[in-house]
């Protein structure tokens, strides 16, 4: 008895000993068939802290309830005792430019103090946060971590920072990626901002990295958004008004008649009448005091200007000296030239077997600040420069009864998008009345995105899998259904 005891005891010796070896064999690059994920997400905007990662840490956006009460009064007083609106403007001016303070950038394009963004360089499954994740950029790594497991990997970034910068460290992270599996090459969805700083990668480090990418509500294309600030276009548009309130409340159908009968007495015009005479006479000052040290030196901001909105962005934040500011420009003028060079590059990776997803959704409109905000949208970003500018009637109206697309196939059956005129139509899925970066775990949106993301399949265009058409509606609750 004791004699066997013992040669079991050697056995199990013997055996952890090679134990490794078969541990290691348990993950094969060769023969495992899931794709390393990274997920790139969007702009956050309350993801900046101050100190990262010491005692001091704290959160780079600071509302205080206390300052805002106290400025805003003020200035009302102010402008009570001088009959002039100037002091309210002032001071709500300098309220803005304090709560930005931590994010602001310095002329050439740097961060003017030390703020940053969390960053997380092991695989997503490590961190809490992303086991648990429901919503957007959460849900979806939640969802890749069911998928495939270690393989799935988050990238956080300082959306204020050059792209170029960020794709050095998106760059470090893929090379982390494909260390850390064994697998050469990795799939990429990149939401929101993150589409931006995706492309600055590509353009920068190649596509010998990628397998797939999919840009989902992204930036790849730009952003009205940042191109009206940047370029000055600020407006409250008496129908952008009304679409936003009319949206907000027209599940309450005594407020949604009300709102229809407010437009009909001029209510919205009269708003942002008042709103318009403000922003004209106060374009400047606004400029000087909030837009330029806080948005000026924010170098994805100019990323995204649209090619004719170049020059007025110049005029307006630059004041039409470029040459005052030369690091600037410099790294602006570079990032235009992503821009211009994007479409040749992502035909030279279809051609190189790169499978390529665009997902941009419609149906929801815009924040009425800006001249663009009658397009359509996803309630954050256009539907024009998500889709890789498909043709899109703008918010509420088709593009008629006469439009004639070049390609049938390609029009919307509401009429209101047509691919016909977008960079890759026949990768394009185009979703109305999905929210800006879908994909909420648990939801018929998230198993689209899963298979977007894991699906082997060789073909990779919109459609390929008849349960994804390449037109398509969700409801509240993400259930996708064919459009047709
Ligand atoms: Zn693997």
């Amino acid at each position: 008895m004791k004699r066997l005891t013992g040669i079991v005891l050697a056995l199990v010796i013997a055996l952890s000993a090679v134990l490794p070896v078969f541990a290691q064999a348990e993950h094969n690059p060769a023969t495992c068939t899931d794709v390393p994920v990274l997920v790139v997400r969007g702009m956050d905007f309350g993801g900046l802290y101050t100190d990262v990662g010491t005692e001091k840490q704290e959160a780079a956006i600071r509302v205080e309830a206390k300052a805002i009460v106290g400025a805003v009064f003020k200035g009302l007083f102010g402008s009570a005792l001088t009959l002039s609106l100037d002091p309210t403007m002032k001071a709500v001016a300098n309220l803005v430019s304090g709560i930005f303070e931590y994010i602001k950038m310095n002329p050439d394009g740097t961060s003017k103090h030390n703020t940053s963004a969390i960053e997380y360089p092991l695989a997503a499954q490590n961190y809490e946060a992303f086991c648990n994740g429901i919503d957007s950029e959460y849900g979806m790594i939640h969802s890749m971590i069911d998928e495939v497991g270690d393989h799935a990997y988050y990238f956080n970034y300082d959306w204020r920072i050059d792209p170029f910068v960020v794709a050095d460290d998106i760059n470090e992270t893929v090379e982390r990626m494909v260390k850390e599996t064994g697998h050469d090459k990795i799939n990429i969805a990149c939401c929101s901002m993150g589409g931006v700083m995706t492309l600055a990668y590509l353009t920068e480090y190649g596509y010998d990295r990628v397998n797939r990418i999919c840009f989902m509500s992204s930036t790849f294309c730009g952003g009205q958004v940042a191109s009206d600030l940047l370029a000055g276009q600020l407006e409250i548009g008496d129908d952008t008004l009304f679409n936003i309130a009319y949206d907000a409340t027209k599940d309450i159908p005594v407020v949604g008649f009300l709102m229809k009968a407010l437009k009909f007495v001029g209510a919205f015009k009269l708003v942002s009448g008042l709103a318009g005479k403000i922003t004209s006479k106060y374009l400047e000052p606004v400029n000087d005091e909030v837009l330029y040290p806080v948005f000026g030196g924010t170098l994805t901001f100019w990323a995204l200007v649209q090619p004719e909105d170049r020059q007025p962005a110049i005029d307006f934040i630059l004041k039409g000296k470029p040459e005052s500011h030369p690091e600037l420009y410099k790294k602006i003028q570079a990032l235009w030239a992503m821009m211009d060079g994007r479409n040749e590059l992502l035909y030279e990776m279809l051609d190189n077997g790169v499978q390529i997803a665009v997902v941009a959704h419609y149906d929801t409109p815009l924040i009425p600040v800006y001249e663009g905000a009658s397009m359509n949208g996803d309630g954050i970003l256009e539907t024009y420069e998500m889709s890789g500018y498909a043709t899109v009637a703008p918010y509420g109206k088709t593009l008629g009864d006469d439009y004639v697309a070049e390609n049938p196939e390609y029009l919307s059956p509401d009429r209101v998008v047509d691919l016909s005129t977008a960079i890759l139509p026949d990768h394009t899925y185009i979703i109305k009345g999905a929210p800006h970066v879908g994909g909420t775990y648990g939801t018929d949106y998230a198993d689209f995105f899963v298979w977007l993301m894991t699906n082997d399949g060789e073909e990779f265009y919109a459609g390929v899998n008849p349960d994804y058409p390449r037109f398509m509606l969700s409801d509240d609750s993400q259930t996708l259904t064919a459009f047709n």
